[in-house]
């Protein structure tokens, strides 16, 4: 941090072709929303010698990333590690529950819940989209009204809608999955949202719950991991969707080995270990409170500086903040110029909104220097 800092103030200082020089040099303020930046420890911890994926290090190395997984899961259930990115994750929360032709609801707020309704049609369920206009939350009333529809067999929402910096609120919208008879499954892409905001898997209802390595946890991306429900494991038993590397059962039995059911990736395992210790010790409510406090700094800052925020209030990310730029402003030019002259690395619009927006990531393992460096470029830049 104290290298960051002084190469962050060398670089604000000059201009031009020396600054360039410097932003090329210096460590990256890597401000997208995932893969996020790792911790030094973290670093230090990926560069390690390969161990045997079926012996006892390996073991001890697994039993201890999912026993303090499960802290954050807040779960009794299972959680499972697959190799693959998150959008695996989605695949396999699919294929494991769901059987061709099952009636799914999914809740679409952005490019994510798109992309998780398109998983479940790909692999031929009957899809009926609640389509939210992109910015927006999704509201218990208007899932309320979608499952009072017919009879689901289960319902996709995303908790965090990394393309447009909204939150969905999960336990209002879990709760309305509940009160349903029978029961759809709630299955919920949370990606870029566990490990940085409270989401008590049992206690909200949640029967599969997916993220990703390379968000929160401070790791490098290559696993994604699944919490699954005592209700998912009875849907695993008769869901018929084609399935092989994803098998739910298949990774249980592997795991109650200490072992994968393949070659797992053992070096973002080592890095996740350290990552966990690392939270562990910090907490989970004062992770929580971090990703509040600086995801706030991050949107009263942009505001300062005449960007508009993409999401409505009272739903904005705690850990992406997506802002359109002030009048006048290209945001690629902008983003472009970030990277070249400053070392800050933000990330553009996606899918429809592609050029008109910048989103900030602040998740993982993200301080008030982060933010605050990110911000003077910016204004700099501007
Ligand atoms: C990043 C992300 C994904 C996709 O994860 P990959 O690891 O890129 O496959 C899915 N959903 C959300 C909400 C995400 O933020």
């Amino acid at each position: 941090m104290p290298n960051r800092s002084d190469s962050t103030s060398m670089t604000l200082s000059n201009s031009g072709a020396e600054s360039r020089q410097v932003a090329r040099d210096m460590q990256l303020n890597l401000r997208i929303p995932g893969p996020t930046p790792l911790p030094p420890e973290v670093l230090e911890s990926v560069a390690k010698q390969m161990i045997n994926h079926r012996g006892p290090e390996y073991a001890q190395l697994q039993a201890e990333v999912l026993s303090t997984l499960k802290q954050f899961y807040v779960t009794e259930g299972d959680v499972l590690l697959f190799s693959g990115s998150g959008t695996g994750g989605l695949e396999a929360a699919v294929v494991n529950t769901l059987s061709p032709g099952d009636r799914v609801l999914a809740v679409c707020i952005g490019a994510f819940g798109d992309r998780f309704a398109s998983i479940a049609e790909a692999h031929s369920a009957q899809v009926e989209r609640l389509n939210v206009p992109w910015g927006r939350a999704a509201r218990v009333e208007q899932v309320t009204a979608a499952l009072d529809g017919g009879v689901f067999r289960a319902v996709l929402i995303t908790c965090n809608e990394t393309s447009t910096g909204v939150m969905n609120e999960i336990p209002g919208l879990a709760a309305a999955v509940a009160r349903c008879e029978p029961r759809p499954l709630l299955l919920v892409d949370a990606i870029s949202a566990l490990g940085a905001v409270e989401l008590p898997m049992d206690a909200l209802g949640i029967d599969v719950l997916i993220t990703g390595s390379q968000k929160a946890w401070m790791a490098p991306p290559g696993i994604t991991m699944l919490g699954v429900s005592a209700a998912a494991w009875e849907a695993q038993r008769t869901a018929r969707m084609p399935r092989f590397y994803w098998d739910f059962e298949q990774q249980r039995r592997a795991q109650s080995k200490g072992q994968d059911a393949w070659t797992p990736a053992v070096t973002t395992m080592f890095a996740l270990q350290t990552a966990l210790r690392m939270m562990a010790a910090e907490g989970s409510a004062a992770i929580v409170e971090r990703h509040l406090r600086l995801s706030q700094r991050t949107q009263a800052g942009l505001e300062r500086l005449g960007f508009g925020l993409f999401a409505e209030e009272g739903y904005r990310s705690r850990t992406v903040t997506a802002a359109t730029p002030p009048p006048g402003v290209q945001a690629k030019a902008l983003i472009d110029r970030l990277q070249a002259d400053y070392g800050v690395v933000v990330a553009g619009g996606q899918g429809k909104l592609a050029g008109g927006l910048i989103r900030v990531g602040h998740m993982g393992w993200v301080t008030e220097v982060h933010i605050d460096s990110a911000l003077e470029a910016i204004a700099r830049c501007l």
